[in-house]
């Protein structure tokens, strides 16, 4: 029951604007993305749409990680089945496999990789490193396959093949520390182009099934703990939410309605270095062993995706937008003073729709506003005279008239290339206890 009648209003507004923003609906609608049942369940096509949102955030996540001192590789899809008894994914990650295949008239088993971590391991070791070369920041945007039951997928959140944006750092046990702290600010500054605020930082220990000693844990513990702790951040404890070769650091986001996602993880590992030996050549000329740092920022690309349809409620900053300017003329006069428009704006390397189509504009205007373009440019005989253009933004009533073209490009590239949050992006005030991905 609810106390009083403000309190239910708030929940009900509340179950209404969760509904309005659901990825599974928007997806549909904007035709962003969508799983088809003869193709299998928990796995997700990326529609046209959709799969310009995500060149563009590959292209920048490829970009942050070169001038961060990354080095982008790519591994294959499945391996043989050694390499996952020698990782430990066998005995304890098994259930969430796919495999084995059989090959060589079942002889020899493959399964399908459900992590990236051994495929970057032989990267590293396909030569002997000296630790001058250290901290080697391997990366991937590395797609994998892990088994979820049937009752438990939702859209593009809970799927059972995705891409990780995943990175292994191999490092010396001193540098562990400060490589950490440098995933972790990279991590808060890569999610806060999002609107991603106020992050909750909870640190995961040991659980029960796990590999290794308890002094490999103990240091590996320690070692997150001391990041955090230079950093002055406040975090909670997640008792046996680690992973299980590492514990981790989870940070976790709220979007625009205050409910809260997994955002980037960041683990440290001492185990895997074991069972792989993997090491490289310190000041002494000895070999020593290498810890490996494994991250995500991301996390899963479907998952990060599906979750920013309804932070953003569909409506796309520009830099992401599938359509970032609708060129649509008054009347058939001044339409090739709209494809002139549209040129132009193309050879600034914007995303175009020009409408050609005859008929109301009022209707032809809805539509653009029903794909939630970024902006509308109206072209009609006297703004043809002029040299001019009309512009409306998404989300705001107002006609801005009069507006030369090279003023509209100059200031939209600006907001583009700065990957400035929409006009219309409201954030509300986070509410407590509320959790969804
Ligand atoms: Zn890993």
């Amino acid at each position: 029951m609810w106390p009083d009648q403000k309190q239910l209003d708030d929940y009900l507004k509340r179950l209404q604007e969760i509904e309005r923003r659901d990825h599974r609906v928007l997806g549909k609608e904007l035709e962003l993305f969508r799983i088809d049942e003869e193709l299998g369940s928990g796995l997700v096509l990326w529609l046209p749409n959709l799969s310009i949102v995500r060149e563009e955030l590959e292209a920048w996540w490829r970009k942050i990680h070169r001038e961060r001192g990354y080095t982008l590789v790519y591994t294959p899809h499945i391996a043989h089945e050694k390499i996952y008894q020698r990782s430990g994914h066998l005995e304890k990650y098994g259930e969430n496999m796919y495999g084995p295949l059989l090959l060589d008239e079942g002889t020899q088993r493959f399964w399908i990789k459900p992590m990236n971590c051994p495929g970057h391991i032989k990267v590293y070791q396909s030569k002997i490193h000296s630790y001058r070369e250290l901290p080697l920041r391997i990366g991937e945007l590395g797609t994998v396959y892990r088994y979820e039951r049937g009752g438990t997928l939702h859209g593009m959140l809970r799927v059972r093949g995705f891409t990780q944006d995943d990175s292994h750092i191999f490092c010396s046990w001193g540098q562990a520390q400060e490589e950490i702290g440098k995933v972790f600010d990279l991590a808060l500054e890569f999610l806060s182009v999002f609107g991603y605020t106020e992050p909750s930082i909870y640190l995961s220990t040991r659980p029960e099934k796990r590999l290794g000693s308890d002094e490999l844990w103990d240091k590996a513990e320690e070692a997150l703990r001391t990041a955090l702790g230079i950093r002055e951040v406040p975090y909670k404890i997640d008792e046996g939410g680690g992973v299980f070769y590492a514990p981790k650091i989870d940070i976790k986001v709220h979007d625009a309605i205050g409910r809260e996602w997994q955002g980037a993880t960041v683990q440290v590992d001492l185990n895997l270095p074991e069972r792989f030996d993997v090491t490289f050549v310190n000041e002494k000329g000895e070999r020593e062993r290498a810890v490996m740092i494994h991250r995500v920022l991301f996390g899963s690309l479907e998952r990060f995706v599906g979750g920013l349809i309804e932070h953003y409620a569909g409506n796309f900053p520009l830099w992401l937008n599938w359509e970032q300017v609708a060129v649509i003329p008054v009347r058939e006069s001044a339409l090739d003073y709209a494809r002139d428009t549209a040129k132009k704006l193309r050879a600034a390397d914007f995303r175009v729709h020009l409408d050609e189509q005859a008929g109301d504009l009022r209707n032809r205007v809805k539509e653009a506003q029903q794909r939630k373009v970024s902006y509308m440019v109206v072209v009609g005989d006297k703004e043809a005279a002029a040299g001019t253009v009309s512009v409306r933004r998404r989300g705001s009533r107002d006609e801005e008239r009069g507006v030369t073209l090279d003023a509209f490009i100059e200031r939209i590239k600006k907001e583009r290339d700065s990957k400035a949050l929409p006009a219309d992006f409201a954030p509300h005030e986070p509410t407590a206890g509320d959790s969804l991905a």
